[in-house]
């Protein structure tokens, strides 16, 4: 072999073995990643509730309202000249935004709107949130939160809730880079009232505090008062739940001008024109709807007290709910094998398999008719169960 050929063989040799170390990690095994991959922002996505494709499902797992949205909006969408549609919207929601003010009497610069609230607090978490001290939110809640924090890179921590699922406000006291509570709090249904969470706000005035009030048309009350007092308050709403509307993605803030301002800011410098033409009268229409909207709310207030009532007989507890939906527990029978055959019987409801909340079922307040479903359904599946 002369000298040429035995530099090539050996250099054969050597690329994959080159290779092979390159996907190598310091302690020899092989590397499952791709370099590129080192520089990938990687995330553990928030999980939805179920949105089964199959029909006749009784859908009780994401809180959605049972009723359609108000007459209005359904005539702004059949009528809705899709013409228009080849130009932009406009990227301030005006309509949508002056007919918020109108109806909760503060200023148009005191409101900003996106799509969905899910959108409204992730452009807050991106923007009231970067200090490097931990943000706090209760150790049951809204699970979307340690998600953002998590994607933005933001330090968090979380504040147990008491025995009852309750804020204990000493907790919030402790340095912080901002704070998030949802009232009434979810899975929970929990409703904490104005003055515990004005404390919190007085005793934090160097963080901003985002009270995300999701569920707050459902009997609980709203903070909005204070946001002239507390320059440092957002208050958070959508319109996915009360107002009926989960599929036209609206949602909306409500604070202080400069607070609003600094939101839009980081809004315009991601994105301009998130809500779409349709989306902006439709939800024009549902605010001007007040009385369709109080109705709806007082037939669910109704059918939650009603569905309480049937599930307490069928040996069920559960929280002093202030939302849409019951956070229930049962006296014997384990909480998963009840959402395993409601899911079964193709009655859905949401269960989570996480620390403390592992033996309940959050279930969505639905019309007089699916409840009545669901309680007979539970009523025959326990006495069997009694039987066996
Ligand atoms: N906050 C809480 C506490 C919620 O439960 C939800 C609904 N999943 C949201 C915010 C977001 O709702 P949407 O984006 O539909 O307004």
């Amino acid at each position: 072999m002369n000298a040429e050929n035995s530099a090539c063989s050996r250099f054969r040799i050597m690329l994959p073995l080159v290779a092979w170390l390159k996907y190598m990690d310091k302690d020899g095994r092989v590397r499952m990643k791709r370099r590129w991959e080192d520089n990938i922002r990687r995330v553990t996505p928030y999980v939805a509730g179920e949105q089964p494709r199959e029909e006749g499902v009784i859908k009780l797992n994401t809180n959605e309202c049972p009723y359609p949205p108000a007459p209005g909006v359904t005539e702004v969408i059949r009528n809705f000249d899709s013409e228009k549609l080849r130009l932009y919207p406009d990227m301030d929601a005006s309509k949508l935004v002056d007919a918020l003010a109108e109806y909760y009497k503060v200023k148009p610069e005191q409101i900003f709107v996106g799509v969905g609230s899910d959108d409204v607090l992730a452009l807050s978490f991106m923007t009231f949130f970067n200090g490097d001290k931990p943000i706090l939110f209760p150790d049951i809640t809204y699970s979307f939160y340690d998600v953002w924090a998590d994607v933005f890179r933001i330090p968090w921590e979380t504040c147990p809730l008491d025995e009852e699922f309750r804020i204990r406000k000493e907790d919030y006291l402790k340095p912080n880079g901002g704070i998030v509570i949802p009232n009434p709090n979810a899975p929970t249904g929990v409703f904490e009232k104005t003055d515990v969470i004005e404390q919190i706000i007085k005793l934090n005035p160097d963080s901003i505090i985002i009270i995300d009030e999701a569920y707050v048309d459902f009997g609980g009350e709203s903070v909005l008062p204070l946001i002239d007092k507390y320059a440092n308050l957002l208050v958070v709403q959508t319109f996915s739940k009360s107002r009926a509307m989960a599929g036209m993605r609206i949602g909306f803030a409500m604070a202080n001008e400069k607070l609003i301002q600094y939101l839009k800011d980081v809004k315009f410098s991601f994105n301009s024109y998130t809500m779409n033409m349709p989306s902006i009268e439709a939800g024009t229409a549902a605010v001007k709807e007040d009385a369709y909207f109080k109705e709806i709310v007082g037939k669910i207030i109704k059918t939650r007290a009603w569905s309480k009532e049937k599930l307490a007989g069928l040996g069920f507890r559960f929280t002093d709910t202030k939302s849409n939906f019951l956070f229930v527990t049962h006296e014997s029978i384990p909480a998963k094998e009840i959402f395993l055959a409601l899911k079964a019987a193709g009655i859905y409801v949401r269960y989570w398999e996480k620390p403390r909340i592992n033996n309940y079922l959050r279930i969505t307040v639905g019309t007089d008719a699916q409840m009545e479903k669901l309680v007979e359904f539970l009523t025959n599946y326990i006495k069997e169960k009694k039987n066996d």
